[in-house]
Parts: structure tokens; C-alpha cells; sequence
């Protein structure tokens, strides 16, 4: 099954996609992670992207579709969880054409409702394991032993990003409404829209998107 999980910045995309795939085995395509790993590994494309992704501002489509057709042939039983992506109409079209050439389609996409201010809370207090990319919250999910990663152990990894800074924010959650949120007019028209309700604990949230995939 490939599904995809769409939402504003911070909605929790990132911490459910990390639950589906431990615990269905899916495979995660997040194209924020592409991106960063691209600027870490100093490539040219990541250089290229840097100051757009620091400001909030999206990265050209041309860039992003090249990075998921990459991986798509990637082996999957359990199917994929498009992660960020799609973000813009043209994505979405792109998405369905790059699909439909492998013989595969697109079974879901998971609509995740989070109110800005508590978009707000969550980007503020966001840190991940600089390791494994495990996320975690400095109120809403603090590691069990401080400064030490519950998923892999490593200890003093953790890291901030750039973009989680009120400025950027205020750009990625206009970037969210404006290019963005068209997908769900998109996505409800072709009948796969799934609409959750994206507040309250993780574990709950996690309940709702397993009920919206297997109802
Ligand atoms: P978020 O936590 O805001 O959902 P992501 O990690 O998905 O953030 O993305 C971080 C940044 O990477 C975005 O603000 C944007 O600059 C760039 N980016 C990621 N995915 C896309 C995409 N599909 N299209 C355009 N830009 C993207
Ligand atoms: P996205 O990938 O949509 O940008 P993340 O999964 O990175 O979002 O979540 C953003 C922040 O909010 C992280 O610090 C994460 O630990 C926290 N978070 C995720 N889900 C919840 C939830 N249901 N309640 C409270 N905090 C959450
Ligand atoms: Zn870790």
C-alpha cells in the first residue's frame, strides 16, 4: 500500500511515518531528509538548495520529483510513505505519472488537522537524533536518559534544524496554505483523502491513522 501523509510543518508526519515502518515495514520517503542529507554530504544540488530550505521557501519541483524518482525503485512489499511530498499540484501530478510507470498507484493520502498554534509548540521544541533521525519533543517526547537517543543509544547527537525558528515558520505555513493545501481538494476528488484529526498524544494519533488505513 502506498499512502501519503500530508500536513503542515510539524504536524507529525516525520514521528508516524517512523511508526509505520517499524511497525509494517513500509519504507519512509521523506524529501526534507533527502534534502538535508544532500546538503551534509556537500553535493552540488545541496549547496544549491540551502538558503531556500533555511528561509522556508520551497524547493523547485524539478529538484524534488528527481529525488523521489530516484528512489522508487527502491524494493517494497509493505509500500511506500510519501513524507513531505507531495507539496505542490504539479508534484502530485508528477507523482502519479512516476507511479503509474512502475505499475504501482497511490492507495491513501492521510490528512493530518493540527492547529498553527500548536504547530507552533511542536517546530519550537523540535530536536532529532543526529544518528538514526529519531525525533523527539523537549516537552512532548523527552528521550528517557537526557542527551541520550532512546532508538540507537548514541549520546550527544542530538540536533536542531535551521528552519525551526518562528520566521521560517511563518513562511513554510504560508508556503503550506498557499502550494500545499490544494492537495486535499485534489486527493478528495480522486476519492483518497482520509481526514484525522492530528492533536493529542502520539499513540493516539498513530491509532487514527492505522483505523483511517485498514477501515
Ligand atoms: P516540515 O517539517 O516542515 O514538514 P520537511 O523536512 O518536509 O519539513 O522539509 C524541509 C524543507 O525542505 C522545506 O521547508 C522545503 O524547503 C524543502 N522541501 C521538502 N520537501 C519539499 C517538497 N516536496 N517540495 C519543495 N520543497 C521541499
Ligand atoms: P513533521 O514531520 O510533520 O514536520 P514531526 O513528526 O517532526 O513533524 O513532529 C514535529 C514535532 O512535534 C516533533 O518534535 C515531534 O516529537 C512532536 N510531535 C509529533 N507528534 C506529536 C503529537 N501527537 N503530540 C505532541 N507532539 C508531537
Ligand atoms: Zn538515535
Amino acid at each position: 500500500m502506498n499512502i501519503i501523509l500530508l500536513g503542515p510543518p510539524g504536524a507529525g508526519k516525520g514521528t508516524q511515518a517512523h511508526r509505520l515502518v517499524a511497525e509494517r515495514g513500509m519504507v519512509q520517503l521523506s524529501t526534507g531528509d533527502m534534502l538535508r542529507a544532500a546538503r551534509t554530504s556537500g553535493t552540488e544540488m545541496g549547496k544549491q538548495v540551502a538558503a531556500v530550505m533555511d528561509a522556508g521557501k520551497l524547493v523547485t519541483d524539478e529538484i524534488v520529483i528527481g529525488l523521489i524518482a530516484e528512489q522508487l525503485d527502491s524494493a517494497t512489499d509493505a509500500g511506500f510513505i510519501f513524507d513531505g511530498f507531495p507539496r505542490t499540484l504539479a508534484q502530485a501530478d508528477a507523482l502519479g505519472e512516476l507511479l503509474e510507470s512502475k505499475g504501482a498507484s497511490l492507495e491513501a493520502v492521510v490528512e493530518m488537522q493540527v492547529d498553527d498554534e500548536a504547530l507552533v509548540a511542536r517546530i519550537t521544541g523540535r530536536f532529532t537524533c543526529g544518528e538514526c533521525g529519531e525525533g523527539y519533543h523537549d516537552t512532548f517526547k523527552t528521550p528517557a536518559v537526557e542527551n541520550t537517543c532512546d532508538n540507537c543509544g548514541s549520546v550527544g547527537s542530538f540536533k536542531r534544524r535551521a528552519d525551526d525558528n518562528e520566521d521560517a515558520l511563518r513562511t513554510r505555513l504560508m508556503a503550506y496554505y498557499k502550494d500545499t493545501s490544494p492537495l486535499i481538494g485534489y486527493y478528495y476528488a480522486k476519492n483518497m483523502l482520509k481526514r484525522i484529526d492530528g492533536l493529542g498524544e502520539i499513540d493516539e494519533v498513530a491509532g487514527r491513522i492505522s483505523g483511517a488505513l485498514d477501515g
